[in-house]
């Protein structure tokens, strides 16, 4: 197999382009991909604060490595899920990169600020670990961008994310959460701040290659909570889909995004106001994250009277 470029040994293959490349052409076509995504859907530009959302996962750390290496000014927001040593060894990762590379890294603590983790929570709530770690991330990466003046949040969900996400969201119809998958979510509101997705069209195991060839050391190890979850399934039935026939995840979603989005776009009536309680932008009276925030409360609070008496 050789390089498309320069005919020398490839050390990848990418079916669904029909090409293979050699590692300097290899980190160049990933280079290249997320510049392409970045202009062509005005993400974000040089002179804005990009606000990079970093677990200590491959593919949150090679973006932040890409948004780096162009120049962007992209600091890191690492959240502590309080799960256990998983927890802890994703702040390390994310750390350790960070401070290899200078860069500005926010830690923020979900556990000190609600006195609960997200496996407590999960307890309290009566749901799914990743429904509660869901909500709070969203809430936080856009608080925390809008409260330190940030332009943008990215994250670093790639194709198999957004295919899984989308085949998920089809099979249960789920209206609202279709209007909303984009690579791009504009501010719509004062309180909302622009959410972009540079990898949206690069694979898992393409960003696991770029990772390796350029030598970042990120957690391997999946969240324990991520076991159950139905994105491994339909993740598993789209690696089979593509296996047979090559460029089936980018036609699906691709197609999605350039012909059903923008009828689903042209009908949205939804309207956001601000929160009762915490001001941030919300389409109900009180937003969920303070409706969840309230029954943790609730929950602690009698515990730590309990402990005081
Ligand atoms: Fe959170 Fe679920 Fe992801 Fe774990 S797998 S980090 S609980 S969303
Ligand atoms: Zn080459
Ligand atoms: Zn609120």
């Amino acid at each position: 197999m050789r390089c498309i470029k320069c005919a020398h040994k490839a050390s990848v293959e990418l079916r669904r382009h029909h090409s293979a490349y050699c590692p300097p052409h290899y980190l160049e076509f990933v280079r290249n991909q997320v510049a392409r995504n970045i202009k062509r859907l005005k993400m974000f530009t040089q002179q804005e604060r990009i606000l990079v959302a970093v677990s200590g996962g491959k593919d949150s750390l090679a973006l932040w490595d890409l948004l780096l290496e162009a120049g962007y000014s992209a600091s890191g927001l690492h959240i502590h899920l309080g799960i256990g040593d998983y927890s802890v060894r994703s702040a390390q990762t994310t750390r350790a990169f960070a401070d290899e590379r200078k860069a500005e890294l926010i830690e923020f603590d979900l556990e000190r600020e609600l006195g609960l983790g997200v496996p407590e929570l999960s307890k309290v709530l009566k749901r799914a670990p990743c429904s509660g770690c869901g909500l709070n991330k969203r809430y936080f990466f856009n608080k925390i961008a809008l409260d330190q003046g940030f332009d943008v949040v990215a994250t670093g969900h790639n194709l198999d994310d957004e295919t899984a996400t989308l085949l998920g969201n089809v099979l249960h119809w789920q209206h609202d959460s279709l209007s909303r998958q984009s690579p791009v979510l504009e501010r719509t509101h004062p309180k909302l701040v622009k959410k972009v997705k540079p990898l949206y069209s690069l694979t898992e195991r393409e960003m696991a290659s770029y990772c390796l060839l350029k030598g970042i050391d990120y957690m391997e190890e999946e969240c324990p909570n991520a076991a159950g979850a139905h994105s491994l399934l339909y993740k598993d039935v789209l690696n089979r889909i593509e296996f047979e026939s090559p460029g089936s995840k980018q036609q699906f979603l691709q197609g999605f995004l350039d012909r059903f989005r923008p009828l689903l776009q042209a009908n949205d009536t939804t309207e956001l106001r601000e929160c009762a309680v915490c001001g941030q932008a919300t389409t109900s009276e009180i937003c969920s994250f303070c409706r969840m925030r309230d029954r943790a409360k609730r929950h602690v609070e009698p515990a730590s009277a309990n402990r005081n008496s």
